[in-house]
């Protein structure tokens, strides 16, 4: 019946598709493998991001005590009052959750219980909604659906051309794994570009030993947007006022990179 409600819900949706990422899954197998690989059980309580009019929300309530889910669009609630009606255990917060403090949420909404996410989340805020995650280092499992080239990325291997700043942030903070790939047409309004449901299981402790993360991170960004610089010149500005170049040469040398280097990745594409 869900799936009916989208359909009539229609108007609604291309209204505000542009503006909030909002790509309803039609093909109902879908939430179902999802859900089923979220760990959404009884161990572990659930939050959402973006339950849009509860597609996979109702997939997750099935299967976890309580489901928490973040919606932004305040036309929502009405539809997912009567979609999810005869579901206790779920709950609606009306709320950013890139403004959220999911900390302070989780201990209010699950105690000490732990949680799971899951979420076909919207493109436009995959990458800061998915730093928030991971830094709140409060999740047993993060599980969601986006572009399937972002999954890529951040599943990258080394050396590869879709090796990344960001699938370093990840792989530093996680174990990420794509599980299966979504085509456009399971989705309305349909995308431009195809999906991919990502796990990500965090990491009892980072994946590599750091003095001081800042900076580590400081050094990943700026050697993958060095665009034509040698990789010494692209570290100027984060070591330039403590280092000569000729320190920074010598450091490069030290870790084995190759001074030649002049682009190893490509460009970020948006
Ligand atoms: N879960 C639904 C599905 O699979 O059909 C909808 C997914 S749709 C790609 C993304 C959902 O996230 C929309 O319902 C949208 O309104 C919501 N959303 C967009 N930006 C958000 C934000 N900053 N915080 C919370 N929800 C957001």
């Amino acid at each position: 019946e869900i799936h009916e409600r989208l359909v009539g819900s229609e108007m609604c949706i291309r209204d505000s598709s542009k503006s909030m990422g909002q790509n309803f899954l039609i093909d109902p197998a879908i939430p179902y493998e999802i859900a089923e690989s979220s760990r959404a059980n009884e161990q572990n309580g659930v939050l959402e991001i973006g339950p849009g009019i509860g597609v996979l929300t109702e997939q997750l309530c099935k299967r976890a005590d309580k489901v928490v889910s973040i919606e932004v669009d305040k036309r929502l609630p009405p539809i997912l009052a009567e979609t999810m009606a005869e579901y206790e255990n779920f709950k609606l917060v009306l709320e950013d959750v890139l403004k959220v403090d999911l900390r302070t949420l989780l201990a209010e909404e699950f105690g000490d219980k732990p949680v799971a996410v899951c979420a076909n989340l919207p493109y436009y805020i995959t990458t800061p909604a998915i730093t928030a995650l991971l830094e709140s280092g409060a999740f047993e499992q993060v599980t969601v659906m986006v572009q399937k080239e972002v999954a890529q990325r951040i599943c990258a291997e080394p050396g590869t051309a879709a090796y990344s700043a960001f699938s370093i942030y990840v792989q530093y903070h996680a174990k990420a794994e794509i599980l299966f790939d979504v085509p456009a047409d399971c989705f309305v309004p349909r995308p431009k570009v195809d999906s991919a449901v990502l796990k990500l299981v965090p990491l009892d402790k980072p994946a590599v030993e750091t003095k001081d993360e800042k900076l580590f991170f400081a050094l990943v960004r700026a050697a993958f947007n060095m665009r034509r610089k040698t990789l010494v010149n692209a570290l100027g500005p984060v070591l330039g006022s403590s280092m000569s170049k000729e320190e920074i040469t010598a450091l490069v040398e030290a870790a084995g990179l190759d001074l030649s280097l002049i682009h190893i990745s490509e460009p970020t594409r948006r």
